[in-house]
């Protein structure tokens, strides 16, 4: 696993900004902010988008599909708490910048992707900061990805009109699982956390919009109101 600037520093001024919004966001825990400064998110977007690459926004990513807000994904790694001996399921790599922040805190991820195009650019970005220890499969990511499982941490950066068995089924003791449920408009964050028989929720953030999660067990196509 790389460590040390993963960059050059071009965009280092930028990131400072960037760990200041979040931190004014509430999230103020030293080791996640400084993820912040590590990875160099402007790599995992598009060129003509690096101008706005940190700025503590959602940004367009190609094939109809965003990079998710950071202090979004900083809130994640609050409430998610990964150790270095966790295994990660990462449901939508997308950029794959959250699959970076997830590898330098776990000892393993996995993350799935529809899209073999940005599986196949997150792959070389990942490749290029030398970040070793993340598996990535293009595929239907509601069926999880039962070989590895079970996971510690599943992590769903696009929204479901419920949480699908599958994850339930492949999160380990004391495991937690993070998705946003709702419509296709609006959904909350939920929390997810076995206990034993119990399964805890809770909700971590209210109104957000996500993506689409498109597979099997989420919803069919991408107007359809129905969920499968
Ligand atoms: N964390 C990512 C979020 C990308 S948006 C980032 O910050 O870049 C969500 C991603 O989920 C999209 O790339 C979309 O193609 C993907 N996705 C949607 N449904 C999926 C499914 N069933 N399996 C795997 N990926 C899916």
């Amino acid at each position: 696993m790389a460590v040390e600037p993963l960059d050059d520093r071009r965009f280092a001024g930028y990131r400072r900004k960037l760990i200041e919004q979040i931190r004014v966001r509430g999230i103020d825990d030293l080791a996640i902010l400084q993820l912040f400064d590590r990875v160099p998110r402007h790599l995992f977007v598009p060129e003509g988008v690096w101008p706005r690459a940190y700025e503590d926004a959602a940004i367009p990513i190609g094939y109809g599909q965003t990079a998710s807000q950071p202090s979004l994904q900083a809130l994640y790694l609050s409430v998610l708490q990964v150790t270095p001996d966790d295994t990660v399921l990462e449901i939508g790599t997308g950029s794959g910048f959250l699959t970076a922040l997830l590898a330098l805190t776990a000892d393993r991820v996995y993350s799935v992707e529809r899209i073999r195009e940005l599986s196949v650019r997150a792959r070389a970005v990942l490749d290029q900061l030398r970040i070793n220890n993340v598996a990535l499969m293009v595929g239907d990511g509601t069926i999880g990805w039962r070989k590895y499982a079970p996971f510690d941490v599943i992590v769903v950066s696009a929204a479901s009109p419920s949480v699908p068995h599958s994850f339930m089924d492949q999160l380990a003791e004391g495991g937690r699982l993070l998705i946003p449920v709702g419509t296709r408009k609006r959904q909350e964050l939920m929390l997810l956390r076995r206990d034993g028989s119990e399964i805890h929720e809770e909700i971590i953030h209210g109104a957000c919009t996500f993506v689409p999660l498109l597979g099997q067990f989420a919803w069919a196509s991408e107007t359809s109101e129905d969920a499968t």
